[in-house]
């Protein structure tokens, strides 16, 4: 006899190499009906397996989490056996459960097409309400390499082939149709049910090798049940609609080609939005005490294998080609060149802790087919961090920079996020009491924050433990994006020390932080979540004047040459094309505001305001718009900042500064995130400056000449008389 353990703790004597479904039976009718699988200490088993030994056993109904997965890789099953009835001579090759729902790869000449899964759906459906039992048989491995040859499954054999000698191959069979698998498997095909639905067929190569043969790729999706899956359906569609890849095409924003796969070509409006994150991001790291840097993206290898990348991370590394007798790599990552700056001039405790940024651009080789738009690229910009500390400045630095992850999600409309917590795992570096009391750090972040956290228990790097951010968009789907590490190995590694106060060397901690990771990705995230409607501070032509009539041009002109003296970046859009043609390609452009002049706006002094997403259109005084449009224009971070300022009542102290470039001059003003277009006259670049320098209540004016040279002057606010 063996002793069966359940879940609320009882436990019951049975004969050994009872069923999962003997047992289910022995507790109740209604169970035993339910039960799909069972979990054994732990391990998902079929139901129909025999326990041999003292165990603690869970049954698994169809409902449960754990079913999940099953109930996809069934699908993948009946998929696969639909696809062989409808075309005999389709080869099969594996069917693996992914995120959401699975795939199954088949080998096809012509290779099947949308138009297939409809006839493809309909024959599962007949195999599910057929409801075979899946049961398992445990054949030698050179029957199951004899009879799939005999089949002609090459493919099969090929995996057969891979399983080592001596080990038995696992069938799951179906009725007539069977597989090669490892299970487990529910109890029978009518389980499936009727909540899935194949998405989508794409080309892929056996085994991911482009010199292997072509194969089609079926996508489906599956669940518990119709709910669940019209929930999915509709993310699903949603999400196409929001494809950052499509809006980038239709917003001009960026594009990819051949040349340089997995690289960005930015266009100008989607670099102005890149600029624009960098220019929010510099601002928010100065206020934190951030000093930025920018280090070489080709060092010597030597310093890669030193700092044992080349070792666990050489197989992502671009390294260069040159007549040189030296070995360079373009950095995957710039920790170790901020370790180098550290090191550059003896550090004391003083000095403590040290903060340095980059917006580090790096390179990483990622197989072309994981290759997707802005989300997964080679080359890519992290807004990166290093803090050297001393071990007692951990939880404060930890906390700070989680104060400022959360602060700055908050800014782009992500309040819910959620923390993953990693701890020490089993192949460490560092003291126990080191790793305890930056693992305590971390909880204490946890605990202040408030937010959901989990553990991922002894999955920490070896050099220290971590925090993972991920934030939820829109629709619900969950992206990973900060992290914070506390690392006790490479400072030393890489030989940095600083003074302590007892006038020894003693070795800092390093702590990495990026708060987006990748800007790319934050990017397509952001495009995505927003569905393209940036707000007005992010966008890159946040205003359109559009013209009715061609008797109004001046009058646009006017309207926009005022829109851009308070800073903003506008266009004018003359063309002699009906409104309602221009507003339509604006607003698929995701220009945020449109303005419409014609005849009574130019004798009005008004204009039309069109807002996307709207088919309200309003009427309003010029200066009334402009007003609005600039106050709408401010970061969130400075106009907390002057809402700070304005509380501790001092006034602004404003630098504005206005730039001969080639094409003219600019005024930008740095503190404020503001640049505007390029002004032809100095005079008129220099009235704009002084008139949003005295909206702002004074404060300096500086002229920087191409010849290099700089004027200053005061601006008063009581010169607002003249
Ligand atoms: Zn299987
Ligand atoms: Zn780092």
């Amino acid at each position: 006899m063996i002793t069966i353990t359940f879940p609320d703790g009882a436990s019951r004597e049975y004969a050994e190499g009872v069923t999962g479904a003997a047992i289910a039976e022995s507790i109740s009718k209604s169970l035993a009906k339910k039960a799909v699988a069972m979990t054994v200490d732990g391990t998902l088993c079929d139901l129909a397996d025999p326990v041999e030994r003292d165990a603690t056993v869970r049954i698994v109904t169809r409902t449960d989490a754990e079913a999940l997965d099953l109930i996809r890789h069934d699908t993948a099953h009946v998929l696969a056996e639909a696809v062989q009835a409808l075309w005999p001579g389709t080869q099969v090759t594996i069917g693996p459960v992914i995120k959401d729902g699975f795939f199954y790869d088949f080998q096809r000449d012509p290779p099947f097409t949308t138009d297939d899964l409809p006839k493809i759906e309909e024959k599962m459906r007949e195999i599910i309400a057929r409801n075979a039992p899946f049961t398992k048989e445990v054949w030698p491995r050179e029957k199951a390499r004899k009879v799939f040859e005999e089949m002609g499954e090459t493919f099969k054999v090929e995996l057969v082939d891979a399983i080592p000698e001596g080990e038995d191959v696992r069938i799951y069979r179906q009725g007539e149709w069977f597989d090669l698998c490892r299970g487990p498997h529910m109890v029978s095909t009518g389980h499936v049910g009727d909540a899935f639905r194949l998405t989508k067929v794409a080309g892929s190569y056996w085994r991911g090798d482009s010199s292997k043969p072509v194969l089609t790729r079926i996508y489906g999706t599956a669940w518990p049940d119709r709910k669940a899956l019209d929930a999915y359906v509709t993310m699903l569609e949603e999400a196409e609609r929001r494809d950052h890849r499509k809006l980038g095409r239709e917003m001009d924003l960026f594009h990819f080609q051949e040349e340089a796969p997995g690289a960005v070509f930015w266009h100008s409006k989607g670099w102005r939005l890149f600029s624009r994150l960098i220019d929010y991001m510099r601002r928010r790291q100065d206020a934190a005490g951030y000093e930025e840097i920018n280090t070489p993206e080709l060092l010597d290898l030597a310093l890669w294998e030193k700092s044992g990348h080349a070792e666990k991370f050489g197989e992502n590394m671009y390294l260069s080609e040159i007549k040189d007798d030296r070995t360079y790599a373009i950095k995957p990552m710039n920790c170790p060149g901020h370790v180098q700056v550290f090191k550059n001039g003896l550090k004391s405790y003083r000095d403590l802790p040290h903060k340095v940024a980059e917006f580090g651009k790096v390179h990483r080789y990622e197989p072309s087919g994981a290759l997707h738009g802005l989300m997964r690229v080679r080359a890519f910009t992290q807004d990166d961090a290093h803090i050297f500390v001393t071990e007692d400045q951990i939880a404060e630095e930890c906390l700070k920079v989680n104060d400022l992850i959360l602060s700055i999600y908050s800014d782009f409309g992500f309040d819910d996020v959620a923390i993953k917590f990693s701890d020490r795992p089993e192949k460490r570096v560092g003291s126990d009491e080191v790793w305890d009391r930056a693992e305590e750090a971390l909880r204490s972040v946890l605990e202040r924050t408030g937010r959901p956290w989990t553990l991922n228990s002894g999955e920490g790097a070896f050099y220290g433990p971590k925090l993972e951010y991920v934030l939820k968009d829109a629709i619900g789907r969950d992206w990973q994006c900060g992290t914070l590490q506390v690392d006790f190995n490479m400072p030393g590694r890489l030989g940095a020390f600083y003074i302590g106060a007892d006038g020894e060397k003693h070795v800092p901690v390093m702590l990495h932080r990026a708060l987006f990771g990748s800007l790319e990705r934050f990017l397509a995230i952001l495009v995505e979540n927003t569905a393209g409607h940036l707000p007005l501070w992010l966008s890159p032509l946040p205003v359109v004047v559009a013209t009715i009539v061609s008797e109004v041009d001046d009058y646009a002109r006017e309207v926009a040459r005022r829109l851009s003296q308070a800073g903003l970046v506008v266009e004018t859009d003359l063309r002699n094309e009906k409104i309602n043609y221009k507003v339509r390609e604006h607003s698929a452009a995701k220009v945020p505001v449109i303005l419409v002049v014609g005849a009574r706006e130019k004798e009005e002094g008004t204009v039309s305001v069109r807002r996307l997403g709207s088919r309200d259109q309003r009427t309003v005084a010029l200066e009334t718009i402009v007003a609005e449009l600039v106050e709408e224009a401010t970061p969130p971070d400075i106009r907390r900042e002057r809402a700070r300022r304005a509380r501790a009542g001092r006034p602004p102290e404003h630098r504005i500064d206005v730039v001969e470039v080639f094409e003219g001059f600019v005024v930008n003003d740095a503190a404020e995130g503001l640049s505007t277009n390029v002004f032809d006259s100095r005079e008129e670049a220099v009235e704009t400056a002084r008139r949003i320098l005295l909206e702002r209540g004074g404060g300096v004016l500086s002229i920087s000449t191409l010849a290099g040279v700089t004027e200053r002057m005061v601006v008063e606010p009581a010169e607002a008389a003249e």
